[in-house]
This record gives structure tokens, C-alpha cells and sequence, in this order.
């Protein structure tokens, strides 16, 4: 991997050391190229329109659509295009039509996004929502999750990766179970994306939701995979139907469905550009690239005497480390890193409320994650910033 050249598409890198990846990720220059094209050459609306750019914005947007499922090995299931995870989760809990009694297990490691939607059929629809607690060491045991998943679930929605920890969920195990016992299994892809493997066929997953701007597209863009498209979708309008009459409507097949209204055009433009950019490095370099950087990062972080990181021994982990040092409000580090340093890091409780009380950190913790952008040195300035803050703390 040649991450001088890589590190040369990313204009900011130029400006500051960016370890926020897992928050939001920076886009390279052929992805902004891409949206620019579209602004200069052919904007258009999509799927509509008669005239040669609304022709060729349709087919680029239909490229995107085809090249991102063809990404996650996306097969015979339906790809939609969302605002981000959070509405891709959401379009799956208002799609299913759950009733009084029904069962939903999810976990305490689970973003907001993937605890909020499922709290709101609790208190609106009567659920049984089931949350699994983590290892101490921010990890899901699957045997947990299993046990639950026999008592009778209808859903099961887990993240693949936890934004706190960087731990791996063993999806194949629980999606085995969600089969074996008829559960469906909805899979929080947005921090696997694209430091995993993605196939979608092997996780056995039944709803994948990502985060387009984690993976190097633009922001305002997500995506829900669908093995069996939701008969309902989360908004209806234009673009949406077959036919409308003043008595009612027919809804479309496929994508648009589940699409209504003007879609973000150049940004699901810039994220089929980023999947192409993405598969020239290639997704196994990625991870080797990430996994020495994190090897890096938390060997450095255990030879700082006043630092605890939350899950460093991990077996199955990604570049997402938390982490406190002694005393210090995570807040206090983060900015101290950003004012000293220039490095860009995430404090607080990284919309993981329950998580953090569950563990007894109310302030929440500082998180660092790797980006395939990232280099060595980027992780040694970091180190040495966060050791010689330790020391006056
Ligand atoms: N799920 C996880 C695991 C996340 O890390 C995030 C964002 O950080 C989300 C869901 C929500 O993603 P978005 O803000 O793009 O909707």
C-alpha cells in the first residue's frame, strides 16, 4: 500500500493529524472530483427526466447503487440509499410491523442510532426490548446474545463493530442462532465499513446499515441492504410510486421505493467513486495497513503509565481505541490534543449513554480511530502528545 500517494488525495491531511475516522472519514480527491463533475457537467434530478443530463445523472446514480452493493456482496437483496445508519435503522423499525409482544434483543454497546428506534416500539408498540450487557472489556459474548435469541426474538440488531471499543462481534454465530429460531437480524455495519471484509452472504444478516461518510463519502450519505425488501417504506412521495390516482397510490419495485423525494445526487455520486477508490487499494491492505497501526497505537498507549485503555487486549478488534488518561476529563484531552497538537480525536460518551454507565465512566473516554490514511508518524506524534499531556495531569 502506497500511503505517501494515498495521503496525498486527502488535502487535509496537509492541515492537521485526523484520528477521527470513526466519527466521520475524510474523502479524497477523486471523490470530490466526482461531485464537482456532476455540479459543472451534468446536474440533473434522477429517474425522472427526459433530457441528456437527467440521462446521465440516472445512470451514474444507478452505477453507484450497482457498485456498492456489488461492494458488500450485496447478491439478490436491495440496496436503498439513505441520509446515514441512523435512518437506515430507522427505516427498518418503522418497516416491520411489530406489535405488542414481540420481542427485540439488542445490546448495551449499541450507538444511540441502533437503541433509540427499538426504545420507541418499547414505549409506542408495547415491545420487549432485551439488551444484552458487554464483557468488561466493551465486547459482546455470543452466548449471551444466543441465550436471548432462544427465549424468543423477532428481531435481533447488533452492531458488527463497537464505536467505543473497536470489538468484532462474532456475527456468524448469532445470525446462525436469529435462522435456527426465526428471528430477523439487522447488522450496524457503520464502523466495519471499510476497515472489514464485507460479504454480506457469509454474516447471514437480514438488514446491513453503513454509513457512506465513514467510508470516505461524502456526508448525508448511508445505505440500507435488504435481503427481502420491507414492504413499507420510511417515507412515501414522489419518485416513489408506479401510479397515483386522487383514490390512492401504487408504490414502485426496487430501489426507488424505498427513495422518495430528490435524492443527494452528487453525494451518492461521491460515494460510488469512493468504493472504486476503496477497492484500487483494496480492503484486505486496508486492514493490514490498520491493524499495524493499531498494534502501534496500543502499544504505545500501555507504555504510558497514567493511561487506560478500555479493551486493549481485544482479540478481534479494529483501529477504535478508547482510552483515559489518569484523572483528566476526556474532554480536556481532546482538546489539549487539538490545541498543542493539531490531532483530532473524539471525547465523551460517543452517543453510547448506557454503555458508559454501565461501565462506570459518566465523562465517557477519549477515542482515537484509524483511517487507511493514516501513517506511522501520525501515530507516534499522537503518542508523544498524549504522554507529555499525561505528565502535567
Ligand atoms: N452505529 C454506529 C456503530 C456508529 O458508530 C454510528 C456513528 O458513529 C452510527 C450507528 C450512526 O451513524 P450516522 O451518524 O452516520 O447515522
Amino acid at each position: 500500500m502506497d500511503i505517501k500517494s494515498i495521503r496525498s488525495d486527502f488535502p487535509l491531511l496537509q492541515e492537521c493529524i485526523y484520528l477521527d475516522s470513526a466519527a466521520t472519514s475524510l474523502s479524497p480527491m477523486p471523490v470530490l472530483n466526482a461531485m464537482l463533475e456532476f455540479e459543472l457537467h451534468y446536474r440533473a434530478n434522477v429517474g425522472r427526466g427526459i433530457h441528456r443530463l437527467s440521462q446521465v445523472a440516472s445512470q451514474k446514480y444507478w452505477d453507484a447503487h450497482r457498485r456498492v452493493s456489488r461492494f458488500i456482496g450485496g447478491g439478490e437483496g436491495l440496496i436503498a440509499f439513505t441520509k446515514n445508519t441512523t435512518e437506515a435503522i430507522q427505516a427498518v423499525a418503522t418497516g416491520i410491523p411489530f406489535s405488542k409482544g414481540d420481542t427485540v434483543v439488542s445490546s448495551l454497546l449499541e450507538h444511540h442510532s441502533n437503541l433509540l428506534p427499538w426504545m420507541r416500539l418499547k414505549e409506542q408498540a408495547g415491545i420487549t426490548l432485551t439488551l444484552v450487557p458487554p464483557t468488561p472489556d466493551g465486547n459482546l459474548d455470543p452466548d449471551r446474545v444466543i441465550e436471548a435469541v432462544r427465549e424468543g426474538a423477532k428481531l435481533v440488531a447488533l452492531t458488527w463493530v463497537s464505536n467505543v471499543t473497536g470489538a468484532v462481534t462474532p456475527v456468524r454465530e448469532i445470525s446462525q442462532a436469529c435462522r435456527k429460531h426465526g428471528a430477523l437480524f439487522l447488522l450496524d455495519g457503520a464502523q466495519a465499513v471499510p476497515h472489514l471484509a464485507v460479504d454480506l452472504a457469509s454474516t447471514g444478516c437480514d438488514f446491513f446499515c453503513f454509513s457512506g461518510h465513514k467510508m470516505l463519502g461524502p456526508t448525508g450519505t448511508g445505505v440500507l441492504w435488504m435481503k427481502e425488501p420491507l414492504s413499507e417504506p420510511l417515507l412515501v412521495g414522489g419518485g416513489a410510486v408506479e401510479t397515483v390516482t386522487s383514490e390512492g397510490y401504487v408504490l414502485a419495485g426496487g430501489y426507488e421505493r424505498y427513495e422518495a423525494g430528490t435524492p443527494n445526487v452528487s453525494g451518492f455520486i461521491g460515494l460510488g467513486r469512493a468504493v472504486e477508490y476503496i477497492e484500487s487499494i483494496g480492503v484486505r491492505s486496508i486492514m493490514e495497513h490498520e491493524a499495524a497501526l493499531t498494534g502501534q497505537l496500543l502499544d504505545g498507549l500501555r507504555d504510558i503509565p497514567a493511561v487506560q485503555v478500555l479493551g486493549a487486549d481485544l482479540a478481534d478488534r479494529t483501529g477504535v481505541v478508547s482510552f483515559n488518561v489518569g484523572a483528566l476529563k476526556p474532554h480536556d484531552v481532546a482538546f489539549l490534543l487539538s490545541d498543542e497538537a493539531d490531532i483530532m480525536v473524539r471525547s465523551g460518551h460517543h452517543c453510547c449513554g448506557p454503555l458508559m454507565n454501565y461501565l462506570g465512566l459518566p465523562g465517557g473516554t477519549v477515542r482515537a480511530s484509524i483511517g487507511c490514511y493514516n501513517s506511522s508518524e501520525d501515530v507516534d506524534a499522537f503518542l508523544d502528545t498524549v504522554n507529555r499531556i499525561s505528565k502535567v495531569s
